[in-house]
């Protein structure tokens, strides 16, 4: 079925990122303060037969796709069988997961039995001090062994997303390159952007995909390559090899005009921008008892507040909230 959900500006929404958490067990400069503990309280998080009933009324409005997303969320229990619950309800077709792979070495077999078939894992440095200082005391390791059982359990493809800020880790492009090829896991490379005071604090650690792209071009020749996936990068392929490189330039080359997603935080507000503050509030209307069809039409009157584009660019101090607190 095709999309019920079309925005004020002819775009077709047919895909949902839900953050299941605002928490995290890291604390990535770009992302969350060293120390944030500002948590939602978990009254106020829809519990998992109240995302069912989001997911479900997307379904049948035509939505095929939902990524899990967070803050981090394997720390919230239950992910999997949350994730069973999902891929059940008709009408969707595709589960995935973002993670930080701090837990994936537990969570990767029950999470694929579940129906979770895609992973992205963040990953920006492979170098364990860089690690730590980096997301605020995590262990290399751990990922390491969690990306290793992913691909043992058969996820494909594994996704490893990179922010490269300069000075800090631009010196491991090769080396990620050629950890991703060793292991067969498309690497792709993210535009921080300045969400919050942690996306904003150091600009002149900004690195974007054109910098990138003319480091890897010194070694590589790249060709235009395809991955399936409906996100906004765009790959490239080195010549001579499988692997796949994405790229994501929201500050570059913002991609709003194909904009096909809204966000559910865990609190139950949709948000139709990450980089705006036009939202709608779900929980008071499913604790208030709101039918089946008062929540499509809900929806539907949710993403005619979807707004043209954001402004990272013109106005960058606007959007206060950290990625992690939106569902990045
Ligand atoms: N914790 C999971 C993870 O790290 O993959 C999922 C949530 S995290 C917010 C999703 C993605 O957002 C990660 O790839 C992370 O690198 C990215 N991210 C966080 N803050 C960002 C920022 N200010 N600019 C660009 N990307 C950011
Ligand atoms: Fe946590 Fe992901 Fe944000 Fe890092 S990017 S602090 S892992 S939510």
């Amino acid at each position: 079925m095709k999309s019920q959900l079309n925005d004020p500006f002819n775009r077709t929404i047919e895909y949902l990122r839900l953050s299941v958490t605002d928490r995290c067990d890291l604390r990535c400069s770009y992302c969350m303060p060293k120390g944030f503990k500002d948590f939602e309280t978990p009254e106020n998080w829809l519990t998992f037969d109240e995302i069912s009933r989001v997911i479900g009324a997307f379904g049948e409005l035509g939505v095929k796709r939902i990524r899990l997303t967070g803050g981090e969320p394997l720390v919230r229990k239950g992910v999997a069988d949350l994730s069973k619950q999902l891929i059940q309800l008709p009408g969707i077709e595709d589960l995935s997961l973002s993670t930080n792979a701090v837990q994936l070495e537990r969570f990767a077999q029950p999470l694929f039995d579940a129906g979770v078939a895609r992973l992205n894992v963040s990953l920006d440095t492979l170098n364990p001090e860089k690690f730590k200082e980096i997301t605020g005391g995590g262990k290399l390791d751990k990922v390491i062994k969690g990306l290793i059982k992913a691909k043992a359990v058969g996820f494909k493809p594994i996704k490893l997303n990179m922010v490269a800020l300069k000075g800090i880790n631009d010196d491991e492009i090769f080396d990620m390159v050629d950890f991703c090829r060793e292991h067969g896991f498309t690497l792709r490379f993210i535009e921080t952007m300045p969400m919050g005071d942690t996306g904003r604090n150091s600009p002149d650690q900004f690195m974007s995909v054109d910098e990138i792209k003319a480091q890897l071009t010194e070694r590589y020749e790249l060709i235009p390559g395809f991955v399936p996936g409906g996100g906004p990068a765009n790959y490239m392929q080195i010549v001579g090899s499988d692997i796949k490189l994405g790229f994501i330039t929201p500050i570059t080359q913002h991609f709003c005009e194909t904009c096909n997603r809204v966000r559910l935080s865990v609190d139950g507000t949709l948000y139709m921008c990450l980089g705006q503050d036009h939202s709608f509030e779900l929980r008071p209307l499913l604790r208030q008892g709101i039918s089946d069809e008062g929540l499509k039409e809900a929806i539907i009157e949710a993403i005619a507040l979807k707004p043209l584009k954001h402004e990272f660019n013109e106005n960058p101090e606007k959007v206060v909230r950290f990625m992690s607190s939106t569902g990045g």
